[in-house]
């Protein structure tokens, strides 16, 4: 990490490109090309994107589905403002969180009854680190990333003090090893939030069995960006999000996957009646749902679930390689251009050169990350800004276009060159950075 883009290298492209970019992008008419050879351009119209917006930020909150609009709007009219009552019953909003649960797991690689959406990300990851460390019994360590992601380390921290297990935090690239019998729940982040790094799932999922250790996975940057196999990979937890790159909406709810033979084994801290076996029965004690349903906990949030779940239909209409190679496309072609065209602008790349070590997002250091970012956006251009000095630029196969990247790095380069981002009116910091 930290490799400068400084030197004009030439990249040499991934094999998932098939070499075409090299060559083929020395030219914007090139990227136009490539735009209309694009097997997933079909899916660019099917989302509400401004005018002259180049959207560089469906890694923090995915564009609108124009699906999901007119789904909100008619669970709005007809099912809430119609059906009343009786849509729980009519218009199936009592399934609802396991039905699209459902559906994330075909994005997942995991079966019918392994993934429920409930909650959010901290919240699932609250459930699914105290489940795995019950199931272990009073053995053992919580071992995680000390880069993780911050609700990450908080919650687990706090796992760690109420059950009264040590947490150990381990350098990223020191997991493996860590991974010894000592450790009972093993937690980390796919693909990191800040670098765009990504572990070895199946290969660390793999190490802790050995040593006797249950996995939960945070896939917050992965599903919609990177092809994961839960089930192939044997993984025994998982929590991600949806309102990233599988566009369910500003905080639209999270989701959890339970591998099947576990799930007697797993208790929900928060047994609400949603996860109960026969919620309106009213019983007065709880029994768990048969399957991951088992961790829901209250009422669904039914119009949030409409715009989720129109986008995760949108989703499995898609190519889970076909988006793989375009993210990995569209990132060769962002570090190139930024090399070309930015060679003494204090850029350094902050994201693996590797595309097989690296998620859908491209991060540049810079000393004024924080201006740049800003400076961008004025342009047109909307990325984030990552503390201390990232620019974080995500690429989002679905509708970003090799042209989309060409103009974000002309833009960056005008932005370099003209010293923009020291305008103090750049530096003013709002709220959500
Ligand atoms: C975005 C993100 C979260 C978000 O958690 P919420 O509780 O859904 O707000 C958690 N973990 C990671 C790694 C993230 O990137």
């Amino acid at each position: 990490m930290g490799k400068p883009v400084v030197h004009g290298r030439c990249i040499i492209p991934n094999v998932a490109t098939g070499g075409r970019l090299a060559s083929a992008t020395s030219r914007r008419e090139d990227c136009e090309e490539l735009d209309r050879a694009d097997p997933l351009a079909r899916f660019r119209d099917r989302f509400e994107l401004p005018d002259g917006l180049i959207y560089l930020d469906g890694n923090s909150l995915g564009a609108l589905p124009k699906a999901s609009r007119e789904a909100v709007q008619r669970v709005v009219a007809e099912d809430w403002g119609g059906g009343l009552i009786r849509s729980w019953n009519s218009a199936g909003w009592v399934d609802s969180a396991v039905r699209i649960g459902d559906k994330i797991g075909r994005l997942l690689g995991a079966a019918a009854g392994e993934v429920v959406v409930s909650d959010n990300t901290s919240v699932n990851l609250y459930k699914a680190l105290s489940a795995a460390v019950r199931a272990q019994g009073a053995r053992g360590t919580i071992l995680t990333d000390e880069g993780n992601f911050p609700t990450d380390l908080y919650v687990i921290d706090a796992i760690g003090e109420q059950l009264g297990r040590p947490v150990r935090r381990v350098a990223r690239e020191r997991l493996f090893e860590a991974l010894d019998s000592s450790v009972a729940v093993f937690s980390a982040t796919h693909v990191d939030y800040r670098s765009g790094h990504m572990l070895d799932l199946p290969m660390l999922t793999r190490r802790a069995h050995e040593a006797g250790a249950v996995v939960v996975w945070d896939l917050c940057h992965s599903a919609g960006a990177v092809p994961v196999n839960l089930g192939a990979a044997g993984v025994d937890l998982a929590v991600g999000c949806t309102y990233k790159f599988l566009n369910g909406g500003p905080g639209s709810p999270a989701y959890l996957y339970a591998r099947k033979d576990l799930h007697p084994k797993l208790d929900n801290p928060v047994p609400g009646w949603f996860g109960h076996r026969d919620t309106f029965a009213f019983g007065p004690s709880y029994a768990p749902a048969e399957d991951a349903a088992r961790f829901q906990t209250g009422t669904p949030v039914i119009l949030a679930l409409a715009a989720l779940e129109a986008s995760i239909d949108l989703w499995l209409e898609a190519d889970v390689e076909e988006i793989r190679q375009k993210s990995v496309a569209l990132a060769e072609l962002l570090i190139n251009r930024v090399e070309a065209r930015c060679p003494d602008g204090g850029l350094t790349l902050a994201s693996p050169m590797n595309a097989d070590v690296r998620g859908s997002h491209v991060s540049l250091r810079h000393e004024h990350a924080y201006g740049v970012v800003q400076a961008l956006a004025a342009r047109g251009v909307i990325g984030d800004w990552r503390p201390p000095d990232l620019v974080r630029l995500g690429l989002t196969p679905l509708y970003t276009r090799y042209r989309d990247v060409w103009d974000a790095v002309e833009s960056l380069a005008d932005v370099i060159t003209s010293r923009e981002h020291l305008d103090p009116k750049f530096a003013i910091r709002a709220r959500v950075p």
